[in-house]
């Protein structure tokens, strides 16, 4: 059931020169030096069993960790047990549901193996994946596709179902236990469970900590590739050794931050800023050992330091709205966002006006915001994690699709007047709003094609419709009928977001971009691309143009 214990140093020696070559090094703040720590990984395969419930007894009384492979086919039998391992910081491993030779399985059959064992765990810790370890070591390609995960081996194998001896278990532990060693043996043996507690004993003596498989990867900083199998992970593998990770600091209150201040990871003035945390944000309060500056974890979640001059220390959890600090109050946001789920591609400074104006703070990269109105070509207005209503570039926001937010068209602007017909087929997917405007919320969607009658007649190319089955909602008045004409740019020409060329374009559309007329001028044609943008395109550069007759005006 094994490999020797030389055939598998051989390959992780392997393993370890390709690792290498591409580890990634990145933990700030803590230097990279070799910890004097030894680590070993300890791993019971084929359960849960009878013993497993007093094995996690025994290892929590130790202080150890250890990684369980189970079989899905066991788990129903010994869920609390499985619950406890859990809740004592165990690791549970997929060791698939009853123990095939995986290569021998197609696709769809080992995937089952694996997913319904992972199901069956995922309801006792809530992950979708859990690090798995073949029967028999034996993985394949159709494996590795599917675990999403490292694939586990072991580089110390007692062969304990063989011998059935805990001396001898415990013998083979001790003549090959190593810094960095993955140790096998099963947990439905009684003698393997006593003999792998014994090892555990004499190996903590000898100063080595306990820890699961993917604890111990990630102490040694090994890169991590899902599907790849890890054999063990020597000192200094992947580059140098972390620290245990720590828990986070329970927070001993809450903070209101009254200017926008520099989050710094230390305390004194020189020490690298993290992030600037905007006037208003509430943030937690981790500790206060320094009385000129607190240690507080933002917003969105990192950590460092404020002045105390900055903070304002609440009771509970409600900001004291009248201070004055804040400069976004006479921003009014509209009352329904656009995005409630959007986050910040890159750093970026937020603003008190769409122009500009006082910059009311910086979002981290990923920075969580709500998106509450497109409020021009290239400016979104927002509302951070920290409740600030402010103005930033809609290249910081992810998914801000192109010309979503160009200025909606002028009143006098002769160049289309679209009048929409009384009924007709709904020409895309429509979503239709609750208000005639872009920004207004989306009760439902009109799928392409549905029957769609004009009820009321808005302002600016918004009409009122009723679907067949009765729901009602705004649409763009150019996107209610069918009849338009397909055609095609005949050279690289700009795409704007008006009839005008003093107007920034919206984009570039290369020479040949299909486009489909929605209406017309002498000089100007109003396209919606594949895409489902709409701009406006100068007519001489789009062919069909000129038999577009059917102008709606
Ligand atoms: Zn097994």
């Amino acid at each position: 059931m094994g490999v020797t214990t030389l055939r598998s140093r051989f390959f992780s020696a392997v393993m370890a020169g390709v690792l290498l070559l591409g580890a990634v090094f990145c933990f700030p703040g803590v230097s990279v030096s070799a910890k004097e720590s030894k680590l070993i990984a300890f791993t019971f395969d084929d359960g849960p069993g009878a013993y497993t419930s007093d094995l996690i007894d025994e290892l929590d009384a130790r202080g150890a960790k250890a990684t369980f492979f189970m079989l899905g086919q066991n788990i129903g039998n010994y869920t609390d047990v499985v619950k406890k391992m859990h809740a004592s910081g165990h690791e549970l491993g997929n060791h698939s549901w009853d123990h095939p030779f995986l290569p021998d399985l197609s696709y769809s059959q080992a995937e089952k193996q694996i997913m319904d064992t992972n199901a069956l765990l995922e309801e006792v810790d809530g992950n979708k994946y859990h690090i798995v370890r073949c029967p028999y070591g034996s993985s394949s390609d159709d494996v590795s596709a599917i675990v999403n995960t490292p694939l586990a081996y072991w580089s110390v194998d007692t062969s304990d179902w063989e011998s059935r001896n805990a001396d001898s278990v415990y013998n083979v532990i001790m003549e090959n236990a190593y810094d960095g060693a993955i140790i096998l043996a099963h947990d439905i043996y009684k003698t393997s469970v006593d003999g792998m507690l014994r090892g555990i004993d004499s190996l903590q003596d000898q100063g080595y900590e306990c820890v699961t498989v993917s604890e111990l990867l990630r102490r040694r900083g090994v890169k991590i590739d899902n599907g790849t199998t890890y054999f063990d992970a020597l000192p200094g593998e992947g580059g140098g050794d972390l620290p245990a990770e720590t828990p986070p600091e329970e927070p001993i209150g809450t903070v209101y931050v009254t200017a926008s201040t520099a989050l710094r990871q230390g305390t004194d003035k020189e020490s690298a800023i993290s992030g600037i945390v905007p006037a208003g944000s509430i943030a937690s309060l981790l500790n206060k050992d320094d009385d000129k500056k607190y240690k507080v974890r933002s917003p969105w979640g990192e950590e460092g330091y404020l002045p105390v001059s900055s903070l304002q220390e609440l009771e509970g959890d409600t900001p004291p709205i009248t201070q004055a600090a804040r400069k976004d109050e006479d921003i009014t946001p509209p009352s329904d966002p656009v995005n409630r789920n959007m986050r910040t591609v890159s750093c970026t400074d937020i603003y008190n006006t769409e122009k500009g104006g006082i910059a009311l703070g910086r979002l981290p990269a990923g920075s969580p915001v709500t998106l509450l109105e497109y409020t021009t070509d290239s400016v979104a207005m927002i509302k951070s994690a920290s409740g600030t209503v402010a103005y930033v570039a809609m290249k910081f926001l992810e998914d801000a699709p192109a010309g979503a937010g160009r200025p909606k068209r002028d009143k006098d602007d002769k160049g289309v007047k679209v009048t929409p017909p009384q009924s007709g087929a709904a020409a895309i997917d429509l979503n239709l709003r609750k208000s005639p405007s872009s920004s207004s919320l989306i009760e439902s969607i009109a799928v392409a094609g549905t029957q769609l009658t004009v009820t009321e007649e808005a302002k600016n190319n918004w009409c009122k419709v009723r679907t067949d089955d009765g729901r009602e909602g705004y649409v763009q008045t150019y996107f209610v009928g069918t009849d338009y004409t397909a055609a095609k740019t005949t050279a690289e020409v700009n795409f704007r977001p008006e009839p005008n060329t003093k107007k920034d374009p919206i984009a570039l559309l290369p020479s040949g971009t299909e486009v489909r007329i929605l209406s017309k001028t002498k000089d100007w044609v109003l396209v919606m691309t594949s895409d489902q943008r709409t701009g406006y395109l100068s007519a001489e550069f789009v062919e069909a143009a000129k038999k577009a007759d059917t102008d709606k005006t």
